[in-house]
Formats: structure tokens, C-alpha cells, sequence
């Protein structure tokens, strides 16, 4: 049968080949650079979400083609032969999460081609990261790890190291990038598609889309990168070239024994579309972005076309086109040794019109912006606990989490915005990650009490954790002490630092002791669980779980902890008969009504004083360092846009309030406080639907916001976005700082560009910008932080002020694509109502110079909390074989400048360590300077091999990244002395490591194969 079709194929078309001439046409698709024209670089892409619509494996399969079609498989699959047959093709490809799943399923032969052609360089990975991650709402710590991730992939499957950064489609762009995830990775060049319009509009007139960007204050010019921002605002062709099978784009068709031969048309709107381009870019190269999303389905559409278009254009000869990279694109501007404008701090926040400022996003979904950091925080801690155990060959392992985290980092995942049922895969996938993770922390702390290093662990103790504590659920610490239980808790510490914090359980007993890990009583304080909070943990409990607890604790029990660096402390606690009992019930009372005395909030060196009249906070004093200032604190709404008047209403992506309200408390507010020897709490019951906790404690200096907001009420038919206001005298002149992914802070001015005259249209979401560590603001006198526990917005709308934005339910989609409302809502059976989110910020207030210190260290508190976990034993249970521990040598600690942000085993047995240097060049007078990391101290139980130092990424040597990094002219920098401080080579026997100022170093160190055990 099949035979007898060929001989039909042949005989016709020699049938064909009789009636009309036969020609089979080859293209010329070799051209390369022709100095003197322009170069049309045509660079092949498909830019692959990892969720927006649908889910990854959705979008992999190509499965839910109703909602979008499109399918990555698709994609990869006929890519491989339309490369194949012409070697002058070329494509990039970025996502590895998709490239991945595609790679796992393919055969040794098409691996081998695959391989092949990435080594020709038809084939280049770039960006190379799990997803292409947003800018905005990630932190740097999650960059990075899910960067390394899908370098490691390539430089294991490919053996190569990605160049170029691919940053096409997020929406704006940070500072962190550019340097760390940019320059630091090693990558020559940057590239993306959405900056603000107005920018957009002032750099294609000055031809200053292309810059060389310096990210970082504190690197300078050793880290800066060469920037393209794209012409036209996105990541797509000129508009008519387009050619996925089903686009209305016309094809070049050339043979001219069919109808509508068009290839002086193609051509001529090809030289068009090139020459504009070119009036607004430097030198005569011009880079066509031959792609967009999903694209390349059938990939030999997209090259048959572009084969003709070169053949063509060429022949005519007013333009020149080639099939090109992103890499030979930018070797090619390198190589004109030309001097680029130079660009600083970001490109936040961004618009794409008038009136559509995409700063809603930056608080969007904040339960999963939670969910996500606290994810990281675990993520961090549970390596440093397998590392110590030994990383188990046949599992569990961390990996699955690393790998949901990675996802959650795409610039539809942890923005918030996807569709609702792509939120919940991501939720999904991160607590499937967890959950496999948690058993890896439970067996290296069952190991860790109970070994010593000769003798094993041969009976583990059973450890269990709560990862619902937030809504006070922790089933471990939920048992009934008074039949002669003992409750172990155990506090892991993941900081390189000796910390003491306060520790909150659920208890059900109120006659309890708590004894630290010599078997002394310790201080503890009791306070009842209020009924908001009873309220939420039966709701969220019976939603996630689908059964409510059949108890319900009483109390929260809280104790100090001291743990040592990379180590634990435990805790024991039992009922106490006799009132001897440290724990302390609490003493309750409600201000309000005749109430007039001032009521003072504070066991330590803070107090916040409240208005006796209606319960306000008034005022901030620190009898240490003498700050006194009036201080307010309240919530408003911003009423979301419905659009009506110009379809821009405010959405998952966009910020367009439309009027500005105080949420007013329903009569006076009730003012309740917990006193106590550790900490006191003030609970007001704002609103029906905002609940807020505020607490100081005695050793701290600052104050802890705990918020409940939620359902927000939309039965006025209006979409509502909660914020909280800090009000204070404080002068500050338009000007506030907030940092970039975490890590350096940038200053910002309400109603103004460094870059261009803006023209405000929007004066409250045209000044917000993305929070992930916090924002401050200062006068000559004083400094107001506030951190945050999650990726938020914030600005400072007027002068004294500082806000940022908590939640936000809203009714009409924005119009950028996800065609949902972001209206998140939770189901019990069929009860459904809008979402609540609990959180935390943190406030304090210090004299002009010394905020720094509080917002480094305790920011790293913040994004590493203590981890803990609990046990049981019976009465006569004394004490673990090893009751504390720590992985470093028992006298050292990491420096306060510097954080241990990963640690790490490798499959290979090697470890993978980052120190980060937490200050910035000038930012603490004592803590801005080079610090020193003694490895030995911190690895003291192993013998350390070898030292190699890598790029970010860890993909290469670091040396080997410097070697081969492109160094570019900045115009106008006459070669202006530059002092850039950088820690030293590691001296192989002194191993000791130096940091300077916001300097990240990453190592790979291999230890002597008798491993020690910790
Ligand atoms: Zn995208």
C-alpha cells in the first residue's frame, strides 16, 4: 500500500513537471553582516509562560486548547527538523522547565541531535533559568535559585554556560536583574520589552533603547551590562510578520505558477519595517524578535517564510537580513566599539498607556505571595538540614520543592496574574513540594538529638511541624499535658547567627512550664486565641483539609528561644501542677467609652502610646535611643476602576483607583491588651472584616502588625484595594526609598523620572513600587522602616507618610490577557466568600543613620524564620542525646554583615555555598565594610579539599566568567576613577573568604570523602 502511494507521488509530480517548469527553489539563508547597510537581525523565539492561563503541564501537552492553543510540545518537536534542515537557522529557546519535560521524554538519537545543534549554536539556550521570573514581586534569594537550577540543567545536559539575559516579558524591570541576575550570572547582555511608554517614546527619540545599565550603586561599573529595551514595546515581529500557521500575516509566496505572487510587497514592507526600526536605534544593526507566545507550534512555517524573506530582501539589496541570536547580535554592537548612554536604577513602575500603571500586581494574590516566601524561608533551612544529615540518594530530597519554587517565580505565578485555577496548580505544586521537604527536615533533626558522630542514627526521633500555624492549627502542639506529657520543641535556627526570639504554639493546657535545654524554667506567657482568630482557623482548616479540628486550643503559649547559628535548641514543656508556674494568664481589658487616660503599650525600651479617647496610636518613644514622635496608623481603601470611561479598569496586573476612602470603625474602635512579661498585645477589631494584632516586645525595639483583612466586601458592586497608612511629621520631601528584589535600596521621588519629564496622570499608582524586604523614609532627624513578610506594593503619597497595599478584591478584568476579575473567593461545601489574608509587617523608628542596621538583620529574620518542630515523650523523658546544636564551630559566628543564602549538597556530594555581604557601599557607618567568613569555623566537623569559586549561577568558574565578560564604553565617563572594593582571592590553606559591600559569592567546595558525620 504504501509503495503503490510513492509510485502515485512520482508519477504525479512528473505529470506536474511536464505542464508547468519545475523548480525546486533553494533559498540563500547564509548571508552573514554587511558592513555599510542595515542588518536586519532576525532572531527565531517562542516565548513559553510557565502558567499564566493554563497550567505548565497544560501548556507542555497542550492539553485545555479551549482556553489558549497551545502546546510546548509542539513546539520543541518541530523545531528539531526545521533546524535540521538548514544549518543557517537558527532559534532560542528560554524556559527550562518546559525544555526539561520535553528533554526527559526524548530519545538517546534526538538527544543527541538536540545536543548537537547547541553546540553549533543553531540551537541557544538563553536566559536559562526553570521560568522567565518577574522582576517585581520575587526576591533576589528565589532568583537566584531558580536561575541556578536550569543553569545546572544546561551546563550538565550541554555543557554550556548561557550568555545572554531574556527578559522579554516581565513587567518592568528591577536593578537586581540587571547586575546580579544579570552581570553576575555572566550573562553580556539584557534584553526586554516593557518599559514605561513615556520612557519608551523620550529613548526612541534620543536613541537611547540600547544603554549600558549599572544596577548597582555599590558595584558600579564592574557589574554593569549591556540593555536593550525593544522598539515597539513588546516582544513580537513587525506587525505583517507573523507566521504561525494560523496568523493572517501574508506569506511570502514566490512561485509564480500560483495565484498572488507577492514578493516585491514582502519585500518592500520588509525594508519599510526595517528602516523605521533603524531611525530610532544606534548603528545599523536592528534586531527582529521572530516570535511570540506559543509560537512555533509547527516551526517549519515560521523558518520556510523567513528563508524567503532573507533569500529576497537580500537580493534586492536595500537592507541586509540574516538569521542571527541575541549573542551574535550583541557580540556585533560590541564589536563597533562604540559608547552606549549610560542607565542606573531600575525601570519601575511601568506603564504601557496613559492611565494603565501595572502596579496592582505587586500585591495581587497576596495569600500566594505569602505562601511563596514562606516556601523560600523552608526551602533555605531544609538544604542546610540535608546537607547535614547527608542528602539521601533514593530520597526524599528537597528537590521537589526547589522545583515548585522555581515555577512559582514565573512572571504569571507569583504576581498574581493568572488564572484562578493556574494559582491553585502553583499552591498545589509548592505543597506537594513541602510536604516532601518536611520529611527530609524531620529525618536530620530525628538524626541530628540523637547522634553523636561515631554512632549513626539508628532510632530517629519523630518530629512533626505546622505549617498552618499561621491560622494557630498545630495538631503537634495541640495535646493534652495534663495526663504527664511532655511537648518537645525544637527551634531551628538557619541564620549564621546566634538569634533569640519569641516562640507562639496553640496550647490546650493553661497550667504549663516551659524548661529550656539544661531543664531550666524559662519565662513563658500565655494569651487566650481570640475568637477571629478560632473563627479562621475553622474556615481555612476545613477548606484546605476538608474537615475542621476536633479541638480547639485555648491558648497561644510563647517563650524566648536562643538558638546558636545553623543550629537548634529545645524546649520542653509539661503541665505544673502548683501555680509556681512562670506562665502567665492574661490580664484583658476594653478601653473605650469614659476611658481618657493615654493607655502605654511596651515592656522594654519601646512604647506606643494610644489615644485614650478612641483608642488610636499617637505616639512612638524609645527610652534608649530617644525617639519621640507623633505617630498614626490607619486603613483606607482605594476604590477599584470599573473602566467605565476609558476600558482601563483596575485588574490582576493594573492599579487604577478611582477614589480614595478611610475605613472608617464601626463606632468607637475596642482597644483589648494583653500584657505580658515578653510582649504585650493590643487587639482592635477595625472593621468587621479587619482584624489587627500590634505587638512590642520587651528585647525588641520595633513593632510587629499582625492584619486580618478579609472577605472585602463587594455587595456595593465595587472592587476595593486595602492599604495601611503610617503617618508621622516626618520631612521627607517627596523622597522614599524601597529596595529591589530584597536587596539594595533605591531612591525614589513622587512624581518624578530620573529618565524623562514625567507627565502624571495617575498620582497614586504612577508612584507605587514593588516592596519585597521594605521601604523607609527620613528626614535630618529621623528614619521611619516598615518590613514586609511578603512581596507588596507601597509609596509615599504625601509627605510624613508611608503605605502599602495588603490586599485587593476586584471585579472587572484589566485587559491585559487574563480575562479573569481577580476575585479570589475560598469554598466550604458550596459557601463560597472572598478571600482572607493574615500577615505581618513590622515598624520602628530611628534616629537619621541607624535604621540600617534593624532593617539587614531583622529582614533576614523576617525571610528566615525560626523553623520549628515537635515531639512527644512521656513523663520520665529527660533529654535528647544532643538537646542543642550547631553545624559551626561552637565559638563562631558568620559576621552581622553577612548571610549564609545557600547552602547546599550537590548530587555529586560537593556543597554549593552563597555568602551575600548584606550593606550597601555608605549605608552603616560600622556594617559598609569588608567582612571576613572563616570556612573552617563554619564547616568545622569536615575536612575541606578544594575551594572553587563560581559565577551566580554556579555554571562556570568565577574567573572564567570574568576572562570572557565583555567590557563595555559608557559615553561620557572620562575615565572618572571608580573605587570598587571586592573581597580578594580564597587563600587555599587560610580559607578564608572576604565580602565586600553587597558583594555575593558563590563556592563549590568539595570536602574530603571520609565525611564526618554532624
Ligand atoms: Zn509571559
Amino acid at each position: 500500500m504504501a509503495g503503490f502511494r510513492v509510485f502515485l507521488v512520482v508519477f504525479t509530480v512528473c505529470v506536474v513537471c511536464v505542464l508547468v517548469e519545475c523548480k525546486y527553489m533553494v533559498y540563500n539563508t547564509s548571508q552573514g553582516i554587511v558592513p555599510g547597510k542595515i542588518n536586519v537581525h532576525l532572531v527565531p523565539h517562542t516565548h513559553d509562560d510557565v502558567g499564566w492561563l493554563k497550567t505548565v503541564d497544560q501548556y507542555y501537552v497542550g492539553s485545555n486548547n479551549s482556553i489558549q492553543g497551545a502546546c510546548v510540545q509542539n513546539v520543541l518537536d518541530s523545531l528539531i527538523p526545521a533546524l535540521l534542515a538548514d544549518k543557517n537557522r537558527k532559534f532560542v529557546y528560554v524556559e527550562q522547565a518546559f525544555f526539561q519535560r520535553w528533554w526527559r521524554q526524548q530519545s538517546e538519537a534526538v538527544k543527541k541531535i538536540a545536543q548537537m545543534l547547541v553546540t553549533s549554536g543553531q540551537l541557544e539556550l538563553i536566559n536559562g533559568g526553570w521560568c522567565m521570573h518577574d522582576e517585581a514581586a520575587t526576591h533576589y534569594i528565589d532568583m537566584i535559585d531558580q536561575t541556578t537550577l536550569g543553569h545546572k540543567f544546561i551546563k550538565e545536559q550541554f555543557n554550556v554556560t548561557p550568555r545572554i539575559g531574556w527578559q522579554i516579558d516581565p513587567f518592568g524591570h528591577s536593578a537586581v536583574q540587571a547586575y546580579l541576575l544579570g552581570a553576575e550570572v555572566g550573562f553580556d547582555a539584557l534584553f526586554f520589552g516593557r518599559i514605561d511608554y513615556q520612557d519608551r517614546a523620550k529613548r526612541r527619540d534620543d536613541k537611547k533603547l540600547e544603554v549600558i545599565w549599572q544596577g548597582s550603586k555599590s558595584h558600579g561599573s564592574s557589574s554593569q551590562i549591556f540593555a536593550g529595551a525593544f522598539y515597539a514595546g513588546n516582544y513580537e515581529p513587525p506587525t505583517g510578520f507573523y507566521f504561525e500557521v494560523n496568523d493572517d500575516s501574508p506569506v511570502v509566496q514566490d512561485d509564480i505558477n500560483l495565484f498572488d505572487y507577492n514578493v516585491q510587497e514582502r519585500v518592500n514592507d520588509f525594508v519599510a519595517a526595517a528602516f523605521s526600526q533603524a531611525n530610532v536605534t544606534r548603528s545599523n544593526h536592528v534586531m527582529w524578535t521572530m516570535g511570540t507566545d506559543f509560537k512555533y507550534q509547527y516551526a517549519e512555517t515560521w523558518f520556510r517564510n523567513m528563508d524567503k524573506l532573507i533569500h529576497y530582501v537580500n537580493q534586492d539589496g536595500r537592507v541586509n537580513a540574516l538569521y542571527s541570536t541575541p549573542s551574535l547580535y550583541t557580540d556585533t554592537k560590541h564589536a563597533l566599539n562604540e559608547s552606549w548612554p549610560l542607565k542606573t536604577d531600575d525601570y519601575f513602575p511601568y506603564a504601557d498607556r496613559i492611565n494603565a500603571y501595572w502596579t496592582g500586581y505587586f500585591t495581587s494574590r497576596p495569600a500566594i505571595k505569602g505562601y511563596v516566601r514562606m516556601m523560600s524561608g523552608y526551602y533555605l533551612a531544609a538544604r542546610q538540614l540535608e546537607f547535614f544529615r547527608g542528602r539521601s540518594k533514593s530520597g526524599p530530597t528537597t528537590d521537589s520543592l526547589a522545583d515548585a519554587l522555581a515555577i512559582a517565580q514565573h512572571h504569571d505565578a507569583v504576581t498574581g496574574t493568572e488564572k484562578q485555577h493556574v494559582a491553585n496548580d502553583y499552591a498545589k505544586r509548592l505543597s506537594i513540594g513541602y510536604k516532601e521537604s518536611e520529611g527530609v527536615v524531620a529525618a536530620s533533626l530525628g538524626c541530628l538529638t540523637q547522634s553523636s558522630p561515631s554512632s549513626g542514627c539508628k532510632r530517629p526521633v519523630n518530629f512533626n511541624q505546622c505549617p498552618l500555624l499561621n491560622i494557630s492549627y498545630c495538631p503537634a502542639s495541640e495535646i493534652d499535658l495534663s495526663p504527664g506529657k511532655k511537648l518537645v520543641v525544637l527551634v531551628y535556627n538557619s541564620l549564621g547567627w546566634k538569634r533569640t526570639g519569641v516562640v507562639r504554639i496553640p496550647v490546650i493546657n493553661d497550667n504549663i512550664t516551659v524548661k529550656d535545654s539544661t531543664g531550666k524554667l524559662i519565662t513563658s506567657q500565655l494569651l487566650p486565641i481570640v475568637n477571629a482568630s478560632i473563627t479562621m482557623r475553622k474556615f481555612y482548616t476545613s477548606a484546605y483539609m476538608g474537615e475542621s479540628p476536633s479541638t480547639t486550643p485555648m491558648y497561644w503559649l510563647a517563650f524566648t528561644a536562643v538558638v546558636p547559628p545553623l543550629g537548634f535548641n529545645t524546649y520542653v514543656i509539661s503541665s505544673g501542677k502548683t501555680t509556681a508556674s512562670t506562665s502567665i494568664k492574661p490580664t484583658s481589658y476594653v478601653f473605650g467609652g469614659s476611658q481618657t487616660r493615654a493607655i502605654e503599650i511596651g515592656p522594654g525600651n519601646l512604647k506606643l502610646i494610644y489615644s485614650g479617647d478612641d483608642g488610636k496610636l499617637t505616639q512612638y518613644t524609645n527610652s534608649r535611643n530617644l525617639v519621640n514622635i507623633s505617630l498614626e496608623q490607619s486603613y483606607i481603601y482605594y476604590a477599584g476602576d470599573d473602566g467605565h470611561k476609558d476600558l482601563q479598569a483596575s485588574g490582576a496586573y493594573i492599579f487604577r483607583p478611582n477614589g480614595t476612602f478611610p475605613i472608617q470603625s464601626e463606632g468607637k474602635i475596642p482597644l483589648t491588651v494583653f500584657r505580658g512579661p515578653l510582649f504585650d498585645e493590643v487587639h482592635q477589631m477595625i472593621n468587621s472584616w479587619i482584624y489587627q494584632i500590634t505587638r512590642v516586645y520587651k528585647e525588641k525595639e520595633h513593632a510587629e502588625i499582625e492584619f486580618v483583612v478579609g472577605p472585602i466586601p463587594i455587595d456595593d458592586g465595587i472592587g476595593k484595594e486595602i492599604v495601611t497608612q503610617i503617618k508621622t511629621k516626618i520631612e521627607n520631601n517627596k523622597m522614599f526609598y524601597t529596595d529591589s528584589n530584597g536587596r539594595d535600596f533605591l531612591e525614589r521621588i513622587r512624581d518624578y523620572r530620573a529618565d524623562w519629564d514625567l507627565q502624571v496622570n495617575q498620582p497614586i499608582a504612577g508612584n507605587y513600587y514593588p516592596i519585597n524586604l521594605g521601604t523607609y523614609i527620613k528626614d535630618k532627624n529621623t528614619e521611619l522602616s516598615i518590613l514586609v513578610d511578603r512581596s507588596v506594593g507601597g509609596s509615599s503619597i504625601t509627605d510624613g507618610e508611608v503605605e502599602i497595599m495588603l490586599h485587593r478584591r476586584l471585579l472587572h478584568d484589566d485587559g491585559r490577557g487574563v480575562a479573569e476579575a481577580l476575585n479570589e473567593t475560598v469554598c466550604v461545601h458550596d459557601t463560597c466568600s472572598g478571600l482572607t489574608v493574615q500577615g505581618k509587617y513590622y515598624l520602628r523608628l530611628d534616629p537619621l543613620g541607624e535604621g540600617s542596621k534593624w532593617r539587614r538583620s531583622f529582614g533576614q529574620e523576617i525571610y528566615s524564620p525560626f523553623l520549628l518542630a515537635f515531639t512527644e515523650q512521656d513523663d520520665k523523658w529527660m533529654n535528647f542525646p544532643r538537646p542543642t546544636f550547631s553545624a559551626m564551630d561552637p565559638s563562631y559566628t558568620i559576621p552581622d554583615n553577612v548571610a549564609i543564602i545557600t547552602l547546599q549538597e550537590l548530587e555529586d556530594g560537593s556543597v554549593l555555598l552563597r555568602l551575600a555581604h548584606l550593606y550597601e557601599v555608605g549605608e552603616d557607618k560600622d556594617l559598609s565594610v569588608t567582612a571576613t567568613v572563616e570556612l573552617k569555623r563554619v564547616f568545622p566537623n569536615k575536612k575541606i579539599n578544594k575551594v572553587k569559586e563560581t559565577s551566580l549561577s554556579a555554571n562556570q568558574e568565577r574567573a572564567e566568567m570574568e576572562r570572557k565578560r565583555l567590557s563595555w564604553k559608557v559615553e561620557g565617563s572620562n575615565a572618572k576613577q571608580e573605587t570598587i572594593s571586592k573581597g580578594g582571592p580564597v587563600d587555599p590553606v587560610k580559607l578564608v573568604v572576604e565580602l565586600a559591600p553587597m558583594e555575593i559569592r558563590t563556592f563549590i567546595i568539595d570536602f574530603n570523602s571520609n565525611l564526618v558525620q554532624y
